[in-house]
């Protein structure tokens, strides 16, 4: 009978958990025991008795036979290689793993034995979607990120007809179009802004529109920017030029400017340059999702609000953690949807032959599978 363990998250800022009392229940129901470090929901608004009504064994933060005896630990962030050396030989590790060139991960993975899946690596194919914790993430990041701008702006959303005259609605630029930058293009057209839209995959121009923005052409240049498995591929050196040539006047008339361009395992595009932010406005804000990954927009800081000749750049790198009973309960539906098919008849088995399974276990018995994620140029 696996005995999967939900530790207290111990990363800073962290607010979510990796189990919710419902999702212990579902893997009560699959044959699995399930420990809970006490205070593990705390921050996200779980209390220890809901987990324990649910049938979870308490046990205290860091209890060294909990975490020796655990097949199955359920994270939302990396573990530390001190946490990590806890766990017996074998044991899997799940969770949103920042694999991508992780020298300590791999590190402490093979020193001890360890098997791990990483989230980030999930395909974006539709059977997948129920798992796809980087999607329910980016939603969230998404949403909020335009509630952000709208308290930090000196204006209005909507249009407003008042007695003393009508109020035009803002003007909302979102660069990138995906999971984050569609939530964020719905989130602020309820709220009533114009939205104009970046992205490179034309693709996305049918959504965009679809819900009420304008669609930004990308520039039109011989190399373009190739597209793979529904993701951006880097764009060349040209191209962001270009673009941002493109941006610029938009920008310039711009209140908010919502930046979610990615590009997984790479530097995040940068849009948005000192020149053009020396075009805005006084007043205006940019919310910057991309920050940790090198940010779309210059000067922007992870987690603060930087104020920049009164243009407010708020690094929005951790907005889940500020909607965390939300971002908890999906993300904690990730995992059940993730791991409910491995465990069958009160085992845990992985096929290597399902092509979920195949894409984000990193490593299996200390054996590293996705060398090429971890270890760039290795196989
Ligand atoms: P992401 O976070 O990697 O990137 C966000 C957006 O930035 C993407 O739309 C990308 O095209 C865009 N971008 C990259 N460079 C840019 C640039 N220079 N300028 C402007 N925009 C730029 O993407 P994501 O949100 O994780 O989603 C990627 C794709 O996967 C989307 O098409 C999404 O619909 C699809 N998806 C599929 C599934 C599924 O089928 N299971 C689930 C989720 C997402």
């Amino acid at each position: 009978m696996p005995r999967l363990l939900i530790p207290v998250e111990s990363t800073p800022g962290e607010t979510r958990v990796a189990a919710t009392p419902d999702t212990v229940k579902k893997f009560l129901s699959f044959g699995c025991d399930v420990s809970v470090e006490r205070g593990a929901g705390t921050t996200s608004g779980y209390l220890d008795q809901a987990y324990a009504d649910q049938g979870a064994q308490l046990i205290d933060p860091g209890d060294a036979a909990g975490w020796s005896q655990a097949d199955i630990f359920l994270c939302v962030q990396p573990p530390s290689a001190a946490s990590l050396a806890r766990l017996r030989q074998g044991a899997l590790v799940v969770g949103l793993l920042s694999p991508y060139a992780n020298e300590e991960l791999t590190a402490s993975l093979k020193r001890g034995a360890l098997s791990a899946m990483a989230l980030e690596l999930l395909p974006r194919i539709s059977r997948a979607q129920s798992a796809d914790a980087l999607s329910s993430q980016a939603n969230i990041a998404g949403y909020k990120s335009v509630l952000l701008a709208s308290a930090a702006l000196d204006r209005y959303f909507p249009m407003l007809m008042t007695a003393a005259g009508t109020v035009q609605p803002a003007k909302v630029v979102i660069l990138g179009a995906g999971v984050a930058g569609l939530q964020a293009v719905a989130t602020a057209r309820r709220l009533g802004a114009v939205v104009y839209v970046s992205d490179i995959r034309p693709a996305v121009k049918e959504q965009v529109e679809s819900l009420g923005a304008r669609f930004i052409e990308p520039p039109k240049l011989e190399d373009k920017p190739a597209e793979s498995g529904g993701y951006a591929k880097q764009a060349s050196d040209a191209f962001l030029a270009a673009q941002r040539q493109q941006l610029s006047d938009q920008l310039a008339e711009a209140d908010v400017a919502i930046c979610t361009a990615q590009v997984p395992g790479r530097r995040a595009p940068r849009l948005i340059s000192e020149d053009m932010l020396d075009r805005m406005r006084p007043g205006a804000v940019v919310v910057d999702l991309a920050v940790a990954q090198g940010g779309n927009c210059a000067d922007t800081v992870p987690g603060q609000t930087v104020d920049r000749n009164g243009v407010k750049l708020i690094g929005g790198n951790d907005l889940p953690c500020t909607v965390p009973n939300h971002a908890s309960a999906l993300y904690a539906r990730n995992l059940v949807a993730l791991l409910e098919p491995t465990l069958k008849d009160g085992d845990l088995k992985l096929d290597l032959e399902d092509e979920l399974i195949a894409g984000c276990l990193v490593a299996q018995d200390g054996n590293i599978l996705r060398g090429d994620v971890l270890t760039p140029g290795a196989s």
